[in-house]
């Protein structure tokens, strides 16, 4: 089976965190390598995904048993077959990893270093078809450093008789480290580093709220025309009808996504490799495999469905190094359609959650209030110096004390069963008397006509930014019946306070002039 393959089936992720599939790839394909990834960073994916793709076993080596035993239950959960030899073992235990061992089951063996002081665990290393070790904190075959394990030096050892190629991997950079790394693990031959920082300093990165969506794609590709881009849709109907769009405002374009012949994607890919300034207008199918180094934007249509899709899918501008831009566009519906398709998907109820965690990150980054590269980077678990360029450097956007409305808003739901959308809350706080407020007597409501300032639009943009805060989510089996979430119950008890942006409420509100 493929790696993207793998990644979702066994792994449950839709993209490659940055940095992995290189290091995969490398891994899989039996070459050396050292990686230094940052803490959070998804290192364990780069050894146990390339571990399914070859034969035999790829034996583990860490030092942290709990995180051994974790690493464990998860692959045994999604099926895989690994098991552990630690010093805390019970017979039983043992007996077991050693069983699925002998009948050649075992895909992933994980080990604390101790266990290679064994001669037994070494004569059965030597028996079973090791065909990778994988060393998970290789800094502490230093020396020098304060996390030392003396039986990490036995590796290089180990490495050399089993004759199998190792990958190791530490969030430690510091060049000595590296070196001592190399020198032991390795013999002094260079193994191919993977030390790249996930940070693409190149590529500016904006958010803005769709409005009128089709619109603002246009304008931004009309500022860039004759330079390649893509454009990013969530469904395949949107891009033909958006490729259209861009010809008929004078642009080379074509839409591409999975429902096309196998032979008019490959001509949609061999044009955009060839052509200068064309636009692909696709759907996430486009992108494996895409090698252009000079694709000078990346817009989104539609917001993505994670913060790691959001970063692959941008990561595909401006691999040339050359500056960069990309644009995402985000409302309400985005929100709503994303955790539907998570609530309705067939994944196991922690999947789900786990899902639901990475387009919250993914919406935090939607609505920053500083910096966008910061926030990206942090969620990788890397920080940066300096910004490269964001929406939020150029113009930081004004903010304000939101706790009010947003209480405002807590309250109506909360007062109404958590039962209604948006567009029936919103009429209880402006005071709306609607059919439907008369008729469930939501007019008499304490929190009845208790907005009256804003406007229809602001309490929108109020409502979406609450989604992004994750303060409500919509109920998938009740209809978008917005729920409150456990974030909220402080604001609402008045025991925290909450910001929001102003210029997309201004937005809203420089609309109800334009039409009134
Ligand atoms: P590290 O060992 O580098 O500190 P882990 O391997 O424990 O990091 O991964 C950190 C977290 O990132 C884990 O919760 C893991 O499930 C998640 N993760 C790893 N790869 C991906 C991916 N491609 N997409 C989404 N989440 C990922
Ligand atoms: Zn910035």
């Amino acid at each position: 089976m493929s790696a993207a393959t793998l990644l979702r089936d066994v792994f449950g992720f839709d993209a490659f965190r940055p940095g992995q599939a290189e290091i995969v790839e490398a891994v899989a394909e039996g070459r050396n390598t050292l990686a230094i990834m940052p803490t959070g960073g998804g290192k364990s994916l780069c050894y146990q995904l390339p571990a399914l793709m070859r034969e035999g076993v790829t034996v583990v080596i860490s030092p942290l048993i709990a995180l051994m035993r974790d690493q464990v239950r998860g692959l045994r959960e999604a099926g895989v077959e690994a098991g552990a030899l630690t010093s805390g073992d019970t017979d039983e235990e043992r007996d077991a990893v050693w069983q699925s061992l002998e009948d050649g089951r075992l895909k992933l063996l994980y080990m604390a270093p101790e266990r290679l002081a064994s001669g037994a665990a070494q004569h059965m290393l030597r028996r079973i078809g090791v065909s990778l070790i994988a060393v998970d904190e290789a800094h502490c075959v230093s020396q020098w450093g304060h996390d030392f394990r003396p039986d990490y030096l036995r590796i290089g050892d180990l490495r050399r008789e089993l004759g199998v190629p190792l990958a190791a991997f530490t969030a430690t950079a510091d060049a000595e480290t590296r070196d001592e790394i190399v020198a032991k693990l390795f013999a002094g031959e260079t193994p191919e580093m993977f030390l790249r920082g996930f940070d693409r300093p190149n590529i500016h990165l904006a958010f803005a709220v769709k409005d009128q969506p089709r619109r603002q794609i246009l304008a931004f590709a009309a500022a860039r025309k004759g330079q390649s881009g893509i454009v990013y849709c969530g469904t395949r109907a949107k891009t033909e009808s958006l490729a259209g769009a861009l010809r008929e405002a004078g642009h080379a374009a074509c839409h591409y996504h999975g429902g096309m012949e196998a032979d008019d994607r490959r001509e949609v890919e061999r044009r955009f490799q060839q052509e200068d300034g064309l636009i692909v207008v696709a759907t996430v199918a486009f992108g494996m495999g895409i090698d252009k180094p000079d694709i000078r934007w990346v817009a989104h249509a539609d917001l993505p469905k994670s913060i790691e899709a959001y970063y692959q899918e941008i990561g595909r501008a401006g691999r040339d190094g050359a500056a960069a831009e990309t644009l995402t566009l985000f409302g309400p519906e985005d929100i709503r359609y994303r955790r539907q398709q998570i609530d309705e998907g067939l994944a196991p109820p922690e999947r789900k959650q786990a899902d639901h965690g990475r387009l919250n990150a993914l919406l935090g980054l939607a609505e920053a209030l500083e910096c966008r590269r910061t926030t990206l980077l942090s969620y990788f678990g890397e920080s940066v110096e300096t910004c490269g360029g964001c929406d939020l450097c150029d113009s930081p956007p004004e903010v304000f004390d939101a706790t009010t409305p947003v209480r405002m808003a807590l309250s109506a739901a909360l007062r109404t069963g958590e039962n209604f959308g948006a567009g029936h809350l919103i009429d209880i706080v402006m005071g709306n008397e609607t059919e439907k407020v008369r008729q469930r007597g939501h007019d008499s409501l304490p929190t009845f006509g208790v907005g009256t300032e804003y406007s229809k639009g602001e309490w929108q943009a109020v409502f979406r930014q609450m989604m992004g805060l994750d303060l409500m989510r919509p109920d998938p089996e009740r209809h978008g019946a917005l729920r409150m979430t456990e974030k909220a119950r402080p604001i609402l008890r008045g025991e925290q306070e909450v910001r929001l942006r102003r210029d997309t409420i201004r937005v809203a509100k420089a609309e109800r002039q334009v039409k009134t």
